[in-house]
């Protein structure tokens, strides 16, 4: 176990094209005093740090972890210094580098700004042919738009307690991305039995039928970790946009794609003509507990 006496992890937060939700979102860490108790920001964007920005892009330091924001930009500059420059001289010596948020992971928003030139550090969406092939080894990937809190809290304490973090095809941590994020959402029973939500922050239905949910395609821990410990998005009844994939962003990301009203697309690993066959039985059936408004506010003044 790591002591406070021994070696404070040494970590540089560096930013690509962003727009800061990444650096803001971890202020949200519930044991973020505890965490910076064991780490020194060398720089971050908007916590107490060690060392100018400019300083850092002299690239005369190392850091134990590298922690990049935003997408790749080759022209981008920061402090003067191109951003490549500074990249590649800190992921160099790095043991680590962790790529946060969607856009560092696979481009995101703001690759679809820019597809000819903007991508990911390792990723340009699905394909791995981003800027820092060589560092493949040591990059991990905490997609999200923005990333949780929690799962850089959890990267961060892994590394610091040395324990093996296990990744998947797409350099996420399985501890926090093998499961999809309609994994215990309360709204588990509307989706067996089909019953759709009508409209956006009921606390009845499913948001998968009409309103464009993405939770049963999508990978992350958001309904089993919940956001500041309380809630999530299908759970106060908006839907998941799919943000930890390497195709996001989508459009139209308030509606389903449907073939014949029914869904376009089935969950990760359920065969179609299963799920339609399913879905087609399921709809057959009418489950008056499930139609019916959970509170009854209007008899009940
Ligand atoms: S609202 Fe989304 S996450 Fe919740 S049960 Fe429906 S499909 Fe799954
Ligand atoms: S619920 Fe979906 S859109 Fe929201 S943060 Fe999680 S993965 Fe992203």
């Amino acid at each position: 176990m790591h002591s406070k006496q021994e070696h404070k992890l040494k970590v540089f937060w560096l930013q690509g094209l962003t727009c800061n939700g990444n650096a803001h979102s971890f202020l949200n860490l519930d044991y973020l005093g505890e965490l910076l108790e064991k780490t020194e920001f060398l720089q971050h964007p908007l916590l107490p740090s060690k060392y100018a920005l400019s300083e850092m892009a002299e690239c005369k330091t190392g850091c134990d972890v590298l922690i990049f924001e935003g997408a790749y930009d080759p022209s981008l500059k920061r402090a003067g210094v191109f951003v490549d420059k500074i990249l590649r001289h800190y992921a160099k010596n790095a043991k680590y580098i962790i790529a946060v948020g969607t856009c560092a992971s696979f481009g995101g928003i703001f690759k679809a700004t820019s597809p000819q030139t903007n991508s990911g550090i390792l990723f340009n969406e699905a394909e791995k042919n981003g800027p820092l092939q060589e560092y493949n080894a040591k990059i991990i990937n905490l997609s999200g738009c923005p990333v949780h809190p929690e799962w850089l809290g959890f990267t961060l304490n892994m590394i610091i307690d040395r324990r093996k973090i296990v990744l998947d095809e797409e350099h996420r941590p399985q501890e926090l991305y093998s499961s999809l994020v309609h994994h215990g959402c309360t709204r588990n029973e509307y989706f067996e039995w089909k019953v759709d939500a009508n409209h956006f922050g009921e606390k009845e239905g499913c948001l998968f039928y009409k309103q464009g949910c993405r939770a049963p395609m999508t990978h992350g821990s958001c309904n089993t970790i919940l956001w500041n410990g309380v809630n999530s998005k299908t759970r106060s009844g908006t839907p998941c946009f799919g943000c930890t994939e390497s195709d996001f962003p989508r459009t139209n990301l308030f509606e389903t794609k449907t073939n014949m009203s029914i869904p376009a697309d089935a969950p990760v690993g359920v065969p179609k003509r299963a799920y339609l066959t399913v879905t087609g039985i399921a709809k057959t059936f009418h489950i008056k507990r499930l139609e019916e408004p959970l509170i009854d506010y209007k008899n009940n003044t």
